[in-house]
């Protein structure tokens, strides 16, 4: 799979909002528009690193915003202009060399993941690729004085939006060759390939993806727009699998080294079956075995991570957030306390779920029942999520 970077960028004072705080730092439903976008970009399991590209002032305010997000990568200072900025966070990335970037202004906050995914497929087909809508308004060219000069057609025009999606070593290229030549005051990275000679494609933008500018738009967001997700619901799993031969079991995504495997079709990975179950329960939409038949060969020794981002895009997807895992595994052995703290971060790294926000637990069953007697594993767990309102069936 490529990788995938992206580029927010926050460095704007974002005067035209009003008052002595940027806009990307106001608040919408309880978070900043910044740490939405953010929010929205780590919980993708597509996008591999974040570089948020930030003004020197705005130190304590972006940490506050990244707090607790995996994937954000420690931020730059941006530049004069935009297109400045952009090269910083280009520059930034240098090391990791991802394949594709995608380049997102902070204040752009209500995308959802089907778009990210539109914009990843369109940088890997086109190598430059920027989400348009229709334009239902005329437009107007006109002069220094106010005056229409002409009318263009229509049904030519469309109005572009953020992320735009592009092959991490073309935009380099062309940032660093427009910066040789002086040119500046580009106001998007589309048109910093089309200055260097790249065609540009265009994928299907969101209404809903607005660019919140001024004083109205914040707060017109913060009533309505930010689909406050008030539909709170909580789902439980439960699992059971039993010893079998091996030199290990797999724990919430973890290989903990053990004299015993654990038996199933799957990696038996309990604590993450029963997390899925958890989600898919919280969500009214069956089980595992409903979505990955154990009679189906193609799921036969499969990796369980994939089972709970299934779910946590179905979460997506329904334009919610996961608020709390908490899963508890029962066993004698093997100890589970000594990995607690990794495998919290590994159900982190698969989930994109803030660390903050997932428990792991243990204990056994005082020598009672198959527990007690050794004979397995088993997990219990609960997933709370929020969905918006109007989500609800
Ligand atoms: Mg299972």
């Amino acid at each position: 799979m490529a990788t995938c970077a992206v580029i927010v960028v926050a460095a704007g004072r974002g005067t035209r909002a009003g008052g002595p705080l940027p806009k990307q730092y106001h608040l919408l439903g309880g978070e900043t528009v910044l740490r939405r976008t953010l929010r929205l970009f780590a919980e993708h399991p597509k996008i591999h690193t974040i570089q948020v590209v930030i003004h020197p002032d705005d130190e304590a305010r972006f940490a506050a915003a990244a707090e607790g997000l995996p994937k954000v990568r420690p931020p730059v200072a941006g530049g004069r202009e935009r297109q400045d900025s952009v090269r910083a966070g280009l520059e930034a990335l240098a090391g990791e060399v991802p394949d594709l970037v995608l380049v997102h202004d902070a204040a752009r906050p209500f995308f959802t993941p089907a778009l990210i995914a539109r914009a990843i497929e369109a940088a890997a087909a086109h190598g430059a690729a920027v989400p348009v809508t229709g334009v239902t308004d005329t437009i107007k060219v006109v002069d220094g004085f106010g005056t229409v000069a002409s009318t263009p057609v229509r049904s030519t025009l469309r109005a572009v939006q953020t992320p735009q999606a592009f092959r991490y070593d073309m935009l380099r290229t062309a940032h660093l060759e427009a910066e040789r030549s002086g040119v500046g005051g580009l106001t998007d990275d589309a048109a910093v390939m089309e200055w260097s000679g790249h065609k540009v494609a265009t994928f299907e933008g969101e209404a809903g993806n607005m660019k919140l500018t001024s004083a109205d738009d914040l707060a017109r967001a913060a009533r309505e727009g930010a689909a406050p997700l008030t539909d709170v619901r909580t789902g439980t799993g439960f699992d059971v699998h039993a010893f079998g031969p091996g030199d290990h079991v797999m724990l919430g995504g973890l290989a903990i080294p053990f004299d015993k495997g654990l038996d199933g079709h799957s990696d038996a990975d309990v604590g993450l079956h029963a997390l899925t179950d958890a989600v898919l329960g919280a969500l009214c939409d069956g089980d595992i075995g409903a979505h990955f038949p154990p009679s189906d060969p193609q799921w036969k020794g499969a990796t369980s991570d994939q089972f709970l981002v299934f779910a946590l895009d179905k979460v997506r997807a329904r334009g919610g957030s996961v608020a709390h895992l908490d899963l508890t595994l029962i066993c004698e052995a093997p100890k589970i306390g000594p990995h607690r703290d990794a495998i919290r971060t590994r159900i982190s790294e698969i989930t994109g779920v803030a660390l903050g926000r997932i428990s792991v637990k243990a204990t056994t069953t005082e020598r009672l029942g198959f527990t007690g007697r050794r004979e397995g594993i088993a997990a219990m767990a609960s997933a709370t999520i929020r969905l918006p309102e109007e989500d609800a069936l």
